[in-house]
């Protein structure tokens, strides 16, 4: 079983950042309000995720830990409603195949916690009392340490920390509920706390997209036909070297789509003339029944009933909304 697991462990687990996201996924799904992420040498050396979700019973430690133990099956049977994509039930055997993995936690009505150990070799693992508060967490140490040619695969420690922060700034504007800490080399880099009304919610952008681009962003808030969009575009006096500041969310899933970067660069390009990369954070609201969210998993594609609608909505409101400001 080991060696399925690392095969499968190709397609979950790349890189500390797709190690992160599974795990991150994971604590959201479980109801988490306060994610803390600790990092060491860009998440190669130590990838910890903690989070104060439902927790996992004693019973079912060594379960979460082998292949299709998805405790997610009854969701399945409604997987339009399904928002979580976190349903595969493979993350943490694949992750704990190739690596040091430490999965302790606590159920509410459990008095004390307990916790599994593996390291990448095949054995039953050993449940053991452990002291934690409600909630769960997963440390991953040295990873890819029993698959050197994966490892040979990693890029400067930086670079792979780059990647693993972008997955938490992605997640944290999906949920602004939720809080988030990360911890780099002993340093705090993110400290998102929960962002209940409007002024911490747009503190949170100021935090994960730096504080400028808030300032020379201009502010969307429109509801129409049934769809509402709203959140931040960069002005033209925005400038950033990398083109990367963009973030679009549809109904709470961050989406990398054909039909939205084509209104939005449309609507960019016939206000300001200049061939500027557009910058944004935008949240789309529309009825779940006409888009499907789930088309590919990794690839963050939306299918929309009425494409040419939500083209023309996203296209209009921008373009009136720069027109205003127009220098
Ligand atoms: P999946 O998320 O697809 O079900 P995973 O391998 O990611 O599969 O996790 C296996 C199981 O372990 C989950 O179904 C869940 O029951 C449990 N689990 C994992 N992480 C957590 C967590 N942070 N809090 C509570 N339960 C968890
Ligand atoms: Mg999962």
């Amino acid at each position: 079983p080991r060696l399925a697991n690392q095969i499968a462990a190709g397609e979950v687990v790349e890189r500390p950042a797709s190690v992160a996201k599974e795990l991150l996924e994971n604590s959201l799904d479980s109801g988490a309000r306060r994610i803390d992420v600790e990092v060491e040498q860009g998440g190669i050396k130590l990838l910890k995720v903690r989070d104060d979700g439902s927790g996992i019973a004693a019973d079912d430690l060594p379960l979460a830990l082998a292949r299709h133990a998805t405790s997610k099956i009854r969701e399945l049977e409604d997987l339009e409603a399904v928002l979580s994509m976190g349903f595969r039930g493979e993350a943490l055997a694949s992750i704990s195949s190739v690596s040091r993995l430490t999965l302790t936690s606590r159920t509410a009505d459990a008095d004390q916690a307990w916790q599994v150990e593996t390291e990448g070799r095949d054995m039953e693992p050993r449940v053991q009392p452990a002291a934690h508060p409600v909630g769960t967490s997963v440390e991953v140490r040295d990873l890819f340490f029993n698959t050197p040619a994966r490892r040979k695969f990693l890029r400067a420690e930086k670079t792979e920390f780059d990647h693993l922060q972008e997955v938490i700034k992605r997640l944290a504007l999906a949920r602004f509920d939720v809080g988030f800490h990360l911890r780099h080399n002993g340093k705090t880099v993110l400290s998102l706390h929960e962002a209940g009304d409007e002024i911490s919610r747009a503190r949170r952008v100021a935090s994960v997209c730096g504080p400028a681009f808030l300032e020379q962003a201009l502010p969307i808030e429109i509801e129409r036909g049934g769809l509402r969009l709203w959140g931040w575009v960069g002005l033209p006096t925005f400038s950033r070297s990398q083109a990367d500041l963009q973030y679009f969310y549809v109904n709470g899933r961050m989406v990398r789509d054909k039909l939205v970067a084509h209104a939005v660069r449309q609507a960019y390009r016939d206000v300001l003339f200049n061939g500027r990369h557009p910058t944004f954070v935008l949240f789309l609201e529309i009825d779940p029944a006409t888009v499907d969210v789930n088309v590919h998993p990794t690839k963050h594609e939306v299918r929309f009933r009425d494409s040419r609608m939500v083209h023309d909505f996203l296209y209009g409101t921008l373009h009136r909304a720069l027109a205003d400001v127009r220098p």
